[in-house]
């Protein structure tokens, strides 16, 4: 049972993970973050397009919602973890930063005991996704063409309509 998901995330988006069991977390909270491991969902929104790098190749990624799905599995948990990506300020050391240090709307779903792979799969198979930049997050997984999912819909005023 999810807790209740942060007004920023757009309906269809919220209808897309609400299948899932986890926590969810933004920068402002809650205090007490899980520090269970496993895996976890990070959703954030581009306003502009970005150009990010990818082992020395450019890619332009266009404005909207993408999910990134990662793992903890450190002394920190989920919580110490995704902290670090709702936090702006950081040194970019991972793909994912070059996003996160950009976007204008971040939050995470956190899913205890959750594989990131499965959390890709399960996505993908809702037809609401697809993968923008190959390689992106997955350097180290053998079985996902990328951890970087871009939302997409036939209507993307559906897709970005606010909830409330
Ligand atoms: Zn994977």
């Amino acid at each position: 049972m999810q807790n209740t998901c942060p007004d920023t995330v757009p309906r269809r988006l919220a209808e897309t993970l609400s299948g899932i069991d986890g926590t969810w977390i933004t920068a402002a909270g809650p205090a007490k973050a899980p520090r269970h491991k496993g895996a976890y969902l990070l959703l954030l929104r581009l306003a502009v397009a970005a150009q990010i790098d990818l082992r020395g190749t450019a890619h332009a990624l266009p404005p909207g919602w993408y999910v990134y799905a990662g793992s903890a599995r450190g002394g920190g948990g989920i919580g110490a973890r995704t902290a670090r990506h709702l936090r702006k300020q950081k040194t970019i050391r991972w793909h994912i930063d070059q996003l996160t240090t950009r976007a204008v709307e971040m939050s995470a779903l956190a899913v205890p005991d959750g594989k990131e792979c499965a959390l890709v799969a399960h996505l993908l198979k809702t037809g609401h996704f697809a993968m923008p930049v190959r390689g992106f997050g997955s350097s180290d997984c053998r079985q996902c063409t990328a951890h970087l999912l871009a939302a997409v819909d036939p209507d993307p005023d559906l897709l970005y309509s606010p909830r409330a």
